[in-house]
């Protein structure tokens, strides 16, 4: 279980402090010092930072329950993101899941503010009480914006739950959940800049529009990556693999390799073997780390690049599974093994065409 943080934190973690420091606290009117606005910023900031800290793990404990591994938590521009290794299994897991995030930073902000009360019953420093009602306010900004019904968010998530149970159909409700993120998303960029135009307020505008411009990708996003995963799920490698590609022996020369099959076919990269064993791949990146009067002397197995499992996938695998090994820069085609033996290779292309031939058919 790791927990992990996005650079965009760090710029966040920065503005967020000077627009603390430099705006928030002195708008207050308690006429603090400067340095006292600026150690206010930096708590403020941190405490902030553990408030979505403590939302994501809100999400975390309950996917656990249920039995759903959580890898890590990665924290991000407007809050943070739990890695499951799967998706929810049922309507109500997924329910339960979302709908604990905002509830627990209402939650915090219900706590800080009755902290506040007390803080002012009990003559704390103003500094202090300050800190605490900022708290407050910002937990439940932090817990409604979750609550906006569109996906990715929580409450695209609690919608979409809600549409799975009473529909049973996952891919649907995704949809309808990230249409609504999508329209919520236009609504905020209409919002912010009707906020510039008539109010002229153009940081505040800006940011509404930022946000909402965020929220219409990631909406768009998701829902294509789920239509991409249920056209791939459950399509096994060995149904698009390709054993087109020549397999080069580890002796051939590089000059034979490149006549004879790189200056013929279209691959990116072939594999190369040693009797049996795969021990690496060979293309043209390759083949220019030697001089063109060396090629007649030079085995392709001394310039094969040497591959690991993350160059391997077994013939049963999904293509789902395949794709995040594809995504690599590093993977130019995967070798398909079934005990041990090279059955084919897969190339990104293959997946790409299984994509066409089954949106097509929907
Ligand atoms: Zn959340």
């Amino acid at each position: 279980f790791e927990i992990s943080i996005d650079w965009s934190w760090l710029l966040i973690f920065f503005l967020v402090v000077s627009t603390l420091a430099a705006g928030y606290f002195p708008s207050l009117r308690h006429h603090f010092d400067v340095p006292t606005t600026w150690l206010l910023g930096v708590a403020a900031a941190i405490l902030l930072f553990a408030s979505v800290l403590i939302h994501e793990l809100s999400h975390s404990l309950v996917a656990r329950r249920f039995g759903i591994d959580v890898r890590g938590i990665t924290l991000f521009i407007f809050g943070g993101v739990s890695q499951t290794s799967e998706e929810p299994r049922s309507a109500s897991e997924e329910f339960w899941m979302a709908i604990v995030g905002p509830v627990t930073s209402i939650g915090l902000a219900v706590f800080f503010g009755l902290l506040e009360a007390v803080g002012i019953a009990a003559k704390w420093p103003m500094p202090a009480v300050a800190l605490v009602g900022y708290l407050s306010t910002i937990n439940f900004f932090l817990g409604a914006f979750n609550l906006v019904p569109g996906f990715p968010l929580d409450g695209g998530r609690v919608l979409r739950s809600i549409i799975w149970g009473a529909t049973g159909d996952l891919g649907n409700a995704t949809k309808w959940a990230s249409y609504s993120g999508q329209v919520f998303g236009y609504l905020l960029m209409g919002v912010g800049f009707a906020g510039i135009v008539t109010l002229g307020s153009l940081i505040g505008g800006l940011w509404l529009m930022f946000i909402g411009w965020f929220l219409t990708g990631a909406a768009r996003a998701s829902y294509e990556q789920l239509v991409v995963r249920q056209a791939l799920s459950g399509v096994p490698v060995a149904r698009i693999m390709t054993t087109d590609v020549p397999e080069i022996p580890a002796a051939m020369s590089v000059r034979q390799f490149v006549d004879e099959h790189l200056l013929r076919h279209d691959y990116a990269c072939y594999p190369v073997l040693v009797g049996d064993e795969v021990i690496g791949v060979v293309g043209a990146e390759e083949v220019r780390t030697v001089p063109a009067q060396m090629w007649d002397m030079t085995p392709v197995e001394r310039i094969a690049h040497r591959i690991d499992g993350a160059y391997k996938v077994s013939a049963d695998d999904d293509v789902w599974d395949a794709l995040s090994k594809l995504a690599s820069p590093d993977v130019c085609r995967l070798m398909v093994m079934e005990d041990g033996h090279l059955k084919g290779t897969l190339g990104r292309e293959a997946v790409y065409r299984l994509l066409r031939t089954k949106m097509s058919g929907m």
